[in-house]
């Protein structure tokens, strides 16, 4: 084991031991998050009525909107410490990016979870802070169906979020790690756990548009060097200080 496995062992000793209470239930967290945002994409979708075509638009762009913000929220205060958010930062680069390390990404208990998947206070924030009050105002400039399209969107992406990160975190050998998009996708944020590249590239979590359209996608040099193990990753020369 080298040096920075042991610092990662060591941080996930005491995070176990300082953040993850005998009453927590990874289980039920999960339940929690996908049960609420099926019931709210549900609810959205019965609510539609004769969708026109043009409404019918709400659906890309709210995706679109999703994944930058995705992007920004990630580049920004979830590495680098800003005024009022910096619970966000110390959860994110604090705590998630010494958990997981490009060589040990994968949880180790059903308890992990509750470092991967968003907490139960800031989804509820999400939906009431954010969720809400644009889908009111959409509804109120465009019509009901954009304001439900919205909402259905915009909480199925971050459920596909949650879903997808906890793929990438989940041990090496599982199928759903290994399937091809996925796979891809995964390795992308195996790159961006690697804490020389972290504050600089493969910022969304999900499809990488953002990184594409400004430039910060990092692919790795597509083989990782022999000898050094199968979480090992290349860095770009760039940059990276
Ligand atoms: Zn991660
Ligand atoms: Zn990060």
């Amino acid at each position: 084991m080298n040096a920075s496995r042991d610092a990662v062992a060591a941080f996930r000793r005491e995070y176990r031991t300082n953040h993850i209470g005998p009453h927590y239930r990874g289980i039920a967290h999960a339940c929690f998050t996908f049960g609420i945002g099926l019931s709210v994409i549900a609810y959205a979708v019965v609510a539609l009525q004769d969708v026109r075509a043009l409404e019918w638009l709400a659906v890309p762009l709210t995706f679109l909107y999703a994944n930058l913000s995705e992007y920004f929220g990630h580049r920004g205060p979830m590495h680098h410490p800003r005024r009022g958010l910096k619970l966000v930062y110390e959860r994110h680069a604090g705590q998630h990016h010494r958990f997981f390390t490009s060589d040990c990404m994968a949880l180790e208990g059903v308890p992990d979870l509750k470092v991967v998947l968003f907490p139960v206070v800031m989804i509820s924030f999400f939906l009431l802070c954010f969720a809400l009050p644009v889908g009111l105002l959409l509804g109120w400039l465009a019509s009901p169906n954009v304001a439900w399209l919205f909402v259905a969107t915009a909480v199925a992406y971050f459920l596909n979020y949650e879903a997808l990160h906890l793929i990438y975190h989940l041990p090496e050998s599982s199928v759903l790690g290994r399937l091809p998009v996925v796979g891809k996708l995964r390795r992308l944020h195996q790159l961006h756990h690697d804490p020389r590249l972290m504050a600089h590239y493969n910022f969304n979590i999900t499809y990488p548009i953002g990184d594409l359209l400004f430039g910060t996608l990092w692919r790795g040099r597509g083989s990782t060097r022999s000898g050094s193990g199968p979480g090992s990753v290349d860095v770009p020369t760039r940059n990276t200080s």
